[in-house]
């Protein structure tokens, strides 16, 4: 085959050591090992400051453009799709008989194959996705190079580069030593806290002793192992840890098994913070039983609530349920798509007609005010007649322009969007046991975030587009119900598509 390469690398890869010339490398072998010619290399470095591909998109151009050129062949699926978004334009090109190779994956030419394609690229998980502004994006610059995003935690102070961190002499190895206690298990955070007031060091000079929840929140920041959180990645600090990873750890394990034993070792609180309680609306969290069980709970924070306790494999097996409420079979799925694209058609219609009928009136418009122009110069209408005409003329060009600049604006969404999470949505009950817990969070954060918890039920709160499927036998009627002018709420700035 005759293919394109394409290789891509972020700055902030680069530094990690990601190099486009080994991407290069890997795609030179695998054409020579299959008979392939890489008739032109696209090569992309992108810095988050600048957004879009420009090489991305000159590629797909000069496919499209040039008959002898098969397809395009990427080290991984990540190269190739940052998003959605990417996906759906792939999706297209595909159609048309061009072939995309990956170096490191390999996809059918079935339905099944595509679906698998289709997934990868809703379940990637690049950075980029949680950044929606340019200060966000200088933050993740700042931190990549290693600087802390926030205020010193207690026991450091904030220093100018290069190190953006420094250990507080006083106050470092009193944090250490709180880490220390309470990693023994036999002490309770109440008991912690005598400890540190009876050495004598103050808290803040207004406020010498901390509360307990100061206390817990030292003891759960991982910013002191050298490590930190940011925006959902984990990055590491360019400054001296107060204490190692491990001890962390073992401050963790004591917190989940409250100071009690060892044996709940790999048992965690996977879906916290996902679902809300049904009758009070606070939020769900998890907590470990017994060292090996997890149970979901309301929060309590509004007062008490009967809502009784949800295991875990519970949990799990409502989600798989609920997420079997998108399968309705390859007809009705049909259906839905086929709804959809017409009522998204008829609005492009109807806005194309309008539009044909402004610029006739343009033209038209221009010919009254050159005709009733000429008229007034050979006298068969006066001048008095010509500067009230054309008053009236050039007002209404001037609204009929706005309206033309407005429509131009206003562009109908992408429905292909919409349809290809629809088809995806389909194998996702089928997939989810096979998911790890980052992936099964995440589809449910993209599938029906903030649903409810209510007798240890789940009661889904459906995102968009997936509440028009999931609403199965009433999928004849909401593509009617839509407003012509309604789109559902948002798929085009959820963070799936961007
Ligand atoms: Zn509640």
């Amino acid at each position: 085959m005759r293919l394109f390469g394409y290789v891509r690398v972020s700055s902030r890869e680069q530094e990690q050591g990601y190099s486009i010339d080994a991407q290069m490398k890997r795609l030179q072998d695998f054409c020579t090992g299959r008979g392939h010619v890489l008739v032109r290399m696209f090569r992309e470095v992108e810095t988050a400051k600048k957004a879009g591909r420009p090489i991305f998109n000159e590629m797909i151009a000069a496919l499209k453009k040039d008959a002898s050129v098969e397809g395009i062949l990427t080290h991984k699926v990540d190269r190739l799709c940052r998003n959605f978004k990417d996906y759906v334009l792939v999706d297209e090109i595909t159609q048309t008989g061009k072939k995309f190779l990956f170096v490191e994956e390999e996809f059918a030419a079935t339905a099944a194959g595509k679906l698998t394609f289709g997934m990868k690229v809703l379940l990637a998980k690049h950075y980029i996705d949680n950044l929606s502004d340019e200060v966000k994006k200088g933050m993740v610059e700042k931190v990549a190079q290693g600087g802390y995003p926030c205020h010193a935690p207690w026991g450091y102070k904030n220093v100018k580069a290069p190190h953006s961190l420094e250990p507080d002499p006083l106050r470092a190895p009193l944090v250490r030593q709180l880490y220390e206690w309470y990693a023994t298990g036999l002490e309770s955070l109440d008991s912690v806290r005598e400890k540190f007031i009876a050495t004598g060091i103050p808290y803040r000079p207004s406020a010498p002793r901390p509360a307990k929840s100061v206390i817990e929140f030292i003891l759960k920041n991982r910013s002191y192992t050298g490590w930190f959180d940011f925006l959902g990645e984990r990055y590491k600090g360019a400054y001296e840890p107060i204490i190692p990873e491990s001890l962390f750890e073992r401050v963790q394990r004591a917190f989940n098994g409250r100071g009690r034993g060892s044996g709940h070792r790999g048992v965690q609180i996977n879906f916290r913070g996902l679902f809300l309680c049904h009758s009070c609306r606070c939020r769900i969290t998890g907590t470990i039983k017994k060292g090996k069980y997890t149970y979901y709970t309301c929060t309590h924070m509004r007062g008490p609530c009967a809502e009784p306790a949800l295991r875990e494999e519970k949990l799990e097996a409502e989600i798989q349920d609920v997420l079997r409420q998108l399968d309705h079979g390859d007809d009705l799925l049909a259906m839905a798509k086929e709804g959809y694209l017409g009522k998204t058609a008829d609005r492009r219609q109807q806005r194309e007609t309008e539009r044909a009928r402004l610029e006739e009136r343009v033209t038209k418009l221009r010919e009254f005010m050159n005709r009733g122009y000429e008229d007034k110069l050979e006298g068969r209408i006066t001048e008095e007649f010509w500067a009230e005409k054309d008053k009236a003329w050039k007002a209404e060009l001037e609204a009929v322009s706005q309206r033309l600049e407005a429509l131009k604006k206003d562009q109908v969404g992408r429905p292909e969007m919409a349809v290809k999470l629809l088809e995806l949505s389909q194998t996702l009950h089928r997939v989810w046991p096979t998911r790890t817990v980052e992936q099964k969070r995440r589809i449910v954060e993209i599938t029906h975030w903030n649903s409810t918890v209510s007798a240890g039920k789940l009661r889904p709160a459906w995102n968009s587009p997936f509440d028009l499927i999931a609403e199965g036998p009433k999928v004849k009627e909401w593509w009617a119900l839509l407003d012509s002018n309604q789109r559902p709420k948002d798929y085009e700035s959820s963070a799936l598509t961007d």
